[in-house]
């Protein structure tokens, strides 16, 4: 069974929540190593992303995703506005019209937004952000489908993915954004941008449930 422009506000909702419950740990997080804006800044972006679902909920899941994306790009500074804005903008050029979210067009839709985020971040695999968490979760997701996984199974099959390669920007030395002027000194500190991407990411798939 698919994802509706319904089902999809209700993960959003989701994230929201699980974003509040998390914004303490992503400001430290992001304090260590960076500004430490990311907690406050995503959480008042999915807090107005659900905000503007009570308005209205849009017809179609690409909708749902482009008021997403424009919504974040709007509220959210720092870095993580543009790179989740362009994720969300993406994945809605993808999934278009259709009225459900189906596992090939989730598929689309995550490889749009791990695309977007690199060409908007200009980050590689290794360089210690999101991308560590999303490389991971998008070949997890193409595994997952390829055993014929239902929708909610390829999202736990990302989310699980998101929070290894998450894991894993402790032991690297970031090469973009502000925790890179640490260098070295960064080692040992888990990437807000990656744990944020792994949070989400579950929340979608506890959601599709
Ligand atoms: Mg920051």
């Amino acid at each position: 069974m698919g994802c509706s422009s319904e089902g999809f506000a209700a993960a959003l909702r989701a994230a929201a929540e699980v974003v509040a419950e998390h914004r303490t740990e992503l400001i430290e997080l992001d304090r260590a190593i960076g500004d430490g804006d990311h907690g406050e800044n995503l959480s008042r972006g999915f807090t107005a992303i659900v905000s503007a679902l009570e308005t209205e909920v849009p017809a179609t899941p690409g909708a749902v995703a482009k008021l997403a994306a424009t919504t974040l790009i709007s509220k959210v500074g720092g870095a993580a506005g543009p790179l989740y804005g362009t994720a969300f903008l993406r994945a809605s050029a993808k999934l278009g019209d259709a009225a459900e979210i189906d596992v090939p067009l989730l598929l689309e839709a995550l490889r749009a937004a791990l695309e977007g985020v690199q060409a908007r971040g200009k980050a590689v695999g290794g360089d210690a952000t999101m991308v560590d968490a999303l490389i991971p979760a998008v070949s997890a997701a193409e595994g997952a489908a390829a055993a014929d996984a239902s929708v909610a199974e390829v999202l736990a099959a990302a989310a699980d993915a998101a929070d290894r390669g998450a894991e894993s920007t402790v032991d690297l030395v970031p090469r973009k954004g502000r925790a890179s002027y640490l260098g070295e000194r960064a080692v040992g500190h888990l990437d807000p941008g990656a744990r944020s991407t792994a949070l989400l990411l579950r929340a979608f798939a506890e959601a599709a449930r």
